[in-house]
């Protein structure tokens, strides 16, 4: 019965992030556009896209049909050998993201893209051992090198980020600069200024990358419009290959195909990672997009890597589904529109409460509120990274109201697929006012 699957789960299952004998969440046994339906029978909209990586919502038709024509073909082959839709993927990724001359590599996921793509600095830097600069309060995947990279204080106590040559620096989180700026386009700049820095205390020669996310953070940063083109600019001048980290931010998240695109073609990086929205979940992948440059500096050179999975032509055949999905049914355009109009009922949310100190987003279907004691002095309602008893009240709440919120520590972050519809959207947000209300009430 559902009920002995559900309790199968629990005792035998190793649950992600969480203490195993807490576990406990509904068995989700289908899903359409942007809902969940559990073994109970209820409904669930969902505002995360899961792990902000269901961009294309839930059991996406066209989706579903690739890879059942896909598997009637051909599941698998490794990349010792060639596939249709790997090649296919391929090309198209290099064609939409204007990396022309550029290769992709492809992985299983978020983390072993970022892992890969440091291999790849490394390798065309001339640097096997070479320094990689990351930021705090970034989320980069769970493999060792992933945590490494990650400035995740789940993660930190974990792994030595120094064993694995990668030091962190200070982030651009506006709303509580570490640098004491006042205004967010000066805090982005002296956010940027460090990582420079950075790189002068290593000696640029010495350093391979710099790896960041542009825009977005599943930690709930949001860069201001300075930080990502003065990045850029300085890893630029000082010959260290900048790695975007697009697997949250890409396919739409954040208004555009990558967030890097945002500020034009001068702030392309020089490679890029991507998973999640990829494929919109529907059949794990990730790749390394790499420039004309760093393809270049490989090519006569043995690549020291490899994945059994590399280049599933099921998850390649899905991929192209998903690209012909956002392109045909405008979900980046519809993402950019949605987004200003949620940013500004958020910004109207927080007119009403007090609890709300700041709401960072506004480009594409990403938003961030920031819960706080006391608006005037940013007060945390909880250090972080704790997530605060009330807001796992409000969450639990929204739960039961059948609607999904995702939290990390006083953050509730908001991140549904780009297919919601509208009237889903203006339910979920009056739900947030009325629980927002409950949480204030004395
Ligand atoms: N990078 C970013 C920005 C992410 O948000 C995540 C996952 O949340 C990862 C990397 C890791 O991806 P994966 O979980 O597929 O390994």
């Amino acid at each position: 019965s559902l009920e002995c699957r559900l309790s199968d789960e629990r005792a035998s299952v190793l649950h992600s992030w969480c203490v195993q004998s807490e576990w406990q969440a509904p068995t989700i046994t289908g899903g359409r556009g942007a809902r969940l339906f559990d073994s109970d029978g209820r409904s669930y909209l969902d505002m995360s896209s899961l792990a902000e990586c269901s961009n294309l919502g839930h059991q996406h038709p066209r989706l579903v049909e690739a890879i059942r024509e896909q598997a009637s073909r051909l599941c698998f082959v490794t990349s010792a050998w060639g596939a249709q839709p790997r090649a296919e993927l391929a090309e198209a990724l290099l064609e939409l993201s204007g990396f022309a001359g550029g290769r992709v590599f492809f992985t299983l996921g978020g983390a072993d893209a970022n892992e890969n793509a440091v291999k790849f600095a490394r390798q065309a830097r001339g640097l096997p051992r070479g320094q990689v600069i990351a930021r705090d309060r970034s989320y980069h995947g769970a493999s060792y090198a992933g945590m490494a990279l990650s400035g995740d204080t789940r993660t930190q106590g974990q792994v030595d980020a120094q064993s694995f040559q990668v030091s962190h620096v200070a982030p651009p989180y506006a709303y509580r600069c570490p640098f004491g700026s006042a205004s967010d386009a000066e805090c982005g700049e002296r956010a940027a200024a460090a990582v420079a820095a950075a790189i002068d205390r290593h000696g640029a020669d010495t350093v391979a990358a710099v790896l960041m996310e542009p825009n977005a953070g599943t930690n709930g940063i949001v860069a201001p419009d300075t930080y990502w083109p003065a990045l850029r600019a300085l890893t630029r001048e000082r010959g260290v290959w900048l790695i975007a980290d697009e697997v949250m931010s890409g396919f739409g998240r954040c208004g555009e195909w990558f967030a890097w695109q945002r500020h034009g073609e001068s702030a392309r990086p020089d490679l890029m990672t991507l998973a999640k929205g990829l494929t919109g979940a529907h059949v794990p992948l990730g790749a390394v997009v790499v420039s004309a440059a760093v393809s270049a500096r490989l090519e006569h050179e043995m690549l020291y890597t490899g994945l059994t999975y590399c280049g599933h032509p099921l998850a390649c055949a899905t991929g192209l589904a998903a690209l012909a999905a956002y392109r045909d049914e405008g979900l980046i355009e519809r993402s950019r529109q949605l987004g200003a109009y949620l940013f500004a009922c958020l910004k109207a949310l927080q007119a009403r409460h007090p609890v709300i100190g700041d709401v960072r987003g506004g480009h594409g279907l990403f938003a961030v509120l920031e819960l706080v004691a006391d608006r005037e002095r940013r007060s945390a309602l909880a250090p972080w990274p704790q997530t605060p008893p009330a807001l796992r009240r409000l969450v639990g709440k929204a739960l039961d109201a059948g609607v999904s919120l995702a939290t990390r520590g006083n953050l509730i972050i908001l991140a549904p697929p780009l297919v919601i519809e509208e009237k889903e959207l203006d339910d979920a947000l009056a739900l947030l006012d009325r629980l927002l209300g409950e949480l204030e009430a004395p």
